[in-house]
């Protein structure tokens, strides 16, 4: 039987929850390590599994042994020490890879996350598998992913083949920088789904109004890479017509570990991962129950670069409730990065209430179509963009409305043609970064990546401009003697 065929056939089955799970995972788990000791990476932390009696004997016991008792032996991979030796997780040479990939690397080095053509099927045919119940053939979709080097925009592709669907990878125009080709071709080959990050749609939507074209209708929007909350969702359902999905959850390094269904809550992989969730109480298996920590991955599908125990960094939570879709596979919500989790300027504000606010159309005129907030001392800034120019008294009436959160605070509107180039860079450099500026904290943005430095550098000259607020630290910002580079 070929990988595929006996791939579908496990995928069917944990679908259906007719498999024994544990059985299924104990086994990948016990290749996996045989596989993963053999790597430079984990030569020194799976030493004994190099050790063919040791395999054998593990076989012989118990599936809840195995990944209880035997995985806890194991120590955590810290992100880290990933990034610094990401090609020592390779148990092949690179050349024998089907093609290079690197994650963004936006918080140190990138990771090399090449894919090799094993762990393609298989991560394909999860991701199609799920998708399939909200797609088909007749379907088309547009993936407005942009980055030769992360494997995203490729592997969402080899989806949409698998599935039969036409797909069309586009991004702004070569030659004039801007998105009107992207928007004739959307128009002319009906893509009625969307396909990539939420802040690059509200980009794409933008630049339409901006230049008086239709804005992109679509019927389905598979998001993902960015912290995506309700009413995010359902603002983007309001200017697009569709029906918005978190679409998928996973990082370069790892693959994809849940996928929505069509009820827009996302599954974990269970078939390819082995999952755990870790906190100051310790590490746990992921057991379907109510629970929440940062996930801790082991992938039970990648031999050619395996992990595990890496510590992702992402703070999820999983639901323990039953999906009305019928999969037997647990719900998993994503907290954010650990690093997004936290309050600014000392202020309280959950990205998810200030949008409930900002969207909830209270008070009519024109649709903010995207923000970011700025914060410097007692000073809260809202630049934004609208989707026709405001009135006076709809500003001052936004401002009191919105302003009510920040207690204590002066809050002012800013209405501006376009937003500072971090707005469109969530998938980049999360989501606090992207929406939220604290100007009083050079700790947030300190170790970014040359080509983000310079983003940031002309938000900051952009901010200034249209607000007059300039960061706690002029000049001094990125180079101070107490930068953070590794936060994780
Ligand atoms: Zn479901």
């Amino acid at each position: 039987m070929s990988l595929a065929e006996s791939h579908l056939r496990t995928v069917r089955a944990v679908h259906a929850g007719t498999d024994d799970l544990s059985a299924l995972q104990a086994r990948k788990l016990l290749d996996t390590l045989a596989v993963a000791a053999h790597s430079r990476l984990h030569a020194e932390s799976l030493r004994d599994w190099r050790d063919d009696r040791t395999l054998a004997e593990a076989r012989a016991l118990p599936a809840d042994v195995v990944l209880t008792k035997l995985l806890s032996r194991v120590p955590l991979l810290d992100r880290g020490e990933l990034r610094a030796r990401s090609r020592d997780a390779f148990t092949r040479q690179v050349t024998s890879f089907l093609h290079y990939y690197e994650s963004s690397g936006t918080t140190g080095d990138p990771v090399a996350a090449p894919k090799a053509v094993d762990d393609l099927v298989v991560n394909t045919m999860n991701i199609g598998e799920m998708w399939g119940r909200i797609l088909d053939p007749s379907d088309s979709a547009l993936i407005l992913i942009n980055g030769p080097f992360a494997p995203a925009g490729y592997q969402f592709e080899k989806v949409l083949e698998y599935l039969g669907v036409l797909s069309m990878r586009l991004w702004a125009d070569n030659v004039t920088g801007d998105y009107t080709r992207v928007l004739r071709l959307a128009a002319d080959l009906q893509a009625n789904v969307y396909v990539g990050t939420a802040s690059r749609l509200l980009e794409l939507v933008h630049f339409a109004v901006r230049n008086g074209a239709p804005p992109p209708r679509f019927d389905r929007l598979l998001l993902m890479a960015e912290q995506t909350g309700e009413s995010l969702l359902r603002h983007l359902e309001q200017l697009t017509g569709a029906t918005a999905y978190v679409a998928s959850y996973g990082s370069s390094e790892t693959g994809t570990t849940a996928v929505t269904c069509e009820r827009g809550r996302l599954h974990l992989q269970l078939q390819s991962y082995l999952l755990e969730l870790h906190d100051e109480r310790g590490t746990r298996l992921v057991d379907g129950g109510p629970d929440s920590g940062e996930l801790v991955v082991t992938t039970l599908d990648l031999p050619a670069r395996p992990l595990v125990r890496y510590r992702t960094g992402d703070l999820v939570q999983t639901t323990g409730e039953p999906c009305p879709c019928g999969l037997a596979l647990p719900v998993m919500r994503t907290l954010g990065r650990r690093q997004d989790v936290v309050t600014f300027g000392g202020v309280n504000v959950r990205q998810e209430d200030f949008e409930a606010e900002l969207w909830s159309g209270a008070g009519g005129g024109p649709i903010v179509l995207d923000y970011m907030l700025v914060v410097r001392g007692h000073e809260v800034v809202c630049l934004m963009t609208t989707d026709q120019p405001p009135s006076d008294s709809w500003v001052a009436a936004t401002t009191g409305r919105l302003g009510s959160s920040f207690a204590g605070r002066r809050f002012g509107i800013g209405v501006v043609n376009a937003l500072p180039p971090l707005a469109t860079m969530g998938s980049y450099v999360g989501w606090k970064l992207s929406r939220m500026l604290d100007l009083d904290d050079a700790r947030a943005w300190s170790g970014l990546p040359a080509p983000i430095e310079a983003a940031l550098r002309e938000t900051l000259q952009q901010v200034e401009a249209s607000t007059g607020l300039r960061p706690a630290h002029p000049g001094g910002t990125l180079t101070e003697p107490e930068r953070i580079t590794d936060e994780s």
